[in-house]
């Protein structure tokens, strides 16, 4: 072996701590499963993100919030402004309605879900994310993903539903079903500002579709506490 091809062998400019340290800045830098130590890294490599154009435009990026133990994940699909403004996720109408609908199976926010977003930065306008700055956000939800290792995870709207397991089903026809993904149990839900715009409890109507989803969901996290 030359000296030139031993030497090569120990050349650590390839290594993956310049490729981590490049993740922000380059989209076409990959983000292997295990990047990630905890939460608090990924929102610092969100915060200073430029993988897609809505890097030129946030105040700040919105990681979670929750219980970083919590067995149910919340996905949501990306921040409004209240939410780009304090860097927190459903904190305006949708995530009053949010909280209302949690404790009314008696599931706490603080404790008992950690919330989330498909898209970390706020798309302007609120208008929905495009296919580009979903694929180029994914691999931050993967790694939230793997790091708190929900056994249950909510999909708040199509584009959660669309952004996470690629299934581009319109809710109204699989709310309600439990979908298997990567050993978790996903189920796809209405999104609270669905609700807001369709306010009615009647029967058959999104709310009323919602409580009956709600129940499934309290009566899987039951089983879940009582195996654990
Ligand atoms: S939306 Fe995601 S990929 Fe785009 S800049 Fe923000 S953190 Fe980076």
């Amino acid at each position: 072996m030359s000296s030139d091809v031993q030497l090569s062998l120990f050349d650590n400019s390839q290594n993956t701590s310049f490729a981590t340290d490049s993740i922000p800045t380059n989209v076409k830098i990959p983000i292997p499963p295990g990047t990630y130590q905890n939460i608090e890294q990924i929102g610092e490599h969100c915060n200073r993100c430029h993988r897609c154009e809505l890097g030129n435009t946030r105040t700040h990026a919105v990681i979670g919030r929750g219980n970083p133990q919590a067995k149910i994940l919340i996905v949501g699909e990306a921040p409004g402004q209240n939410e780009d403004e304090t860097g927190l996720p459903f904190v305006g109408r949708s995530g009053q309605l949010l909280d209302k609908i949690l404790e009314s199976v008696g599931l706490n926010t603080e404790t008992d879900v950690f919330i989330a977003n498909v898209i970390k930065c706020r798309p302007p306008n609120n208008r929905p994310p495009t296919v580009k700055e979903i694929e180029a956000c994914k691999p931050y939800l993967l790694e939230q993903i793997r790091i708190l290792d929900p056994k249950i995870i909510l999909l708040t709207g199509a584009t959660a539903l669309k952004g996470l397991l690629s299934d581009k089903r319109p809710i109204s026809k699989i709310r309600g079903q439990w979908i298997e993904w990567e050993n978790r149990l996903c189920m796809p839900i209405f999104h609270p500002s669905y609700l807001l715009r369709n306010p009615s409890r009647e029967p058959e109507t999104p709310k009323w579709f919602m409580w009956q989803d709600m129940q499934l969901i309290k009566a899987k996290f039951d089983e879940f506490k009582t195996v654990t």
